[in-house]
């Protein structure tokens, strides 16, 4: 019987293999550039060198690997495995990515999207573990979502569910890169919490931080520091999140509200103001049950959870 899983997470940036045991543990990885710009066939080259790169890590025989998992950027129809866009590489317009990899590697592929795939990493092996209800919001460029119902992947039958970053939360409010008005990825995002700060400064706003270029890191570590803008725009993005939280759970009754990405180091500053947006907004029942966490697994979440959703997709509970 096949005892092993790979796991890809195929970013802008970089691309990233895992072999995965049955314990839902990584045993062997591989990282390399993405090279957007050579297209997608070159790429899928570059993921069966991954694949072939961790096999041989641990002297694994393909016949031993029971699927592979691929976590992409969307949007994707995971059904069919094909990538219908993906906005930061050139090329990836309807490409059937799943069938191209398996062709390359003799292995069946599944498609998911990187969000999806990260929330059900926590799920299996992070901060989502034993429950059945569980939202996850990934903070970076955008804001990604997940939502876990039941133990099972919300995906709708356009496989769009858990767009959360794309949510209205302001009527009429700032312009998100979706196109749409008021998102909350256009509030609450990394990129959104440098401009609104950016902005507050240019209006006059007084801070300590002063320097041109500023990263999210920038902001958080000049609240902790006691800076009030600083400490005003990070309370702003927790109450934005926050908001999200409460409507995600009065509307789906979820247990856990996980939160990943970089902007997670801001630790109790960011999320003493989402825990107290959250209770202000959620329904009193559960209000008092919804349990706001930050993820456990890191970009680990985005490899274990590929390759644990193409198990769910063979049909398989575990290997
Ligand atoms: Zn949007």
């Amino acid at each position: 019987m096949p005892s092993f899983l790979i796991g890809i997470d195929l970013g802008g940036t970089n691309l990233r293999c895992a072999l995965v045991d049955e314990n839902q543990k990584i045993i062997a990885r591989y990282e390399t550039d993405t090279r957007a710009e050579q297209g997608p066939d070159a790429i899928v080259e570059r993921l069966a060198t991954g694949v072939e790169d961790v096999l041989r890590q641990k002297v694994v025989d393909r016949n031993d690997v029971l699927v592979i998992g691929l976590a992409a950027p969307g949007p994707l129809d995971g059904r069919n495995g094909i990538v219908l866009k993906a906005p930061n590489m050139p090329g990836w317009e309807n490409y059937p990515v799943a069938e191209k990899l398996r062709a390359k590697t003799g292995l069946r592929v599944f498609l998911e999207n990187d969000a999806n795939a990260a929330g059900w990493g926590e799920y299996v092996a992070g901060a989502g573990r034993g429950c059945e209800n569980m939202v996850l919001m990934t903070l970076g460029t955008g804001v990604g979502g997940a939502i876990i119902i039941n133990g099972q992947m919300l995906h709708g039958p356009d496989w769009t569910a858990g767009e959360i970053g794309h949510v209205v939360v302001v009527d009429g409010g700032r312009v998100c890169g979706c196109g749409g008005k008021g998102c909350l990825e256009a509030y609450a995002s990394a990129t959104a919490t440098v401009r609104r700060f950016t902005e507050a400064r240019k209006q006059g706003w007084q801070t300590s931080l002063n320097k041109e270029i500023v990263t999210c890191a920038d902001i958080f570590d000049t609240a902790k520091g006691g800076d009030n803008l600083a400490k005003h725009i990070v309370a702003e993005t927790g109450r934005y999140l926050g908001l999200m939280a409460a409507n995600m759970a009065n509307l789906l009754n979820s247990e856990r509200c996980i939160f990943s990405g970089g902007m997670i180091k801001g630790g109790d500053l960011l999320f003493d103001a989402i825990r107290k947006a959250c209770a202000e907004h959620a329904f009193p029942a559960p209000g008092k049950r919804l349990e706001i966490l930050p993820a456990q697994l890191g970009s680990d979440a985005g490899l274990i959870g590929a390759a644990g959703c193409a198990l769910v997709a063979l049909g398989c509970k575990s290997i």
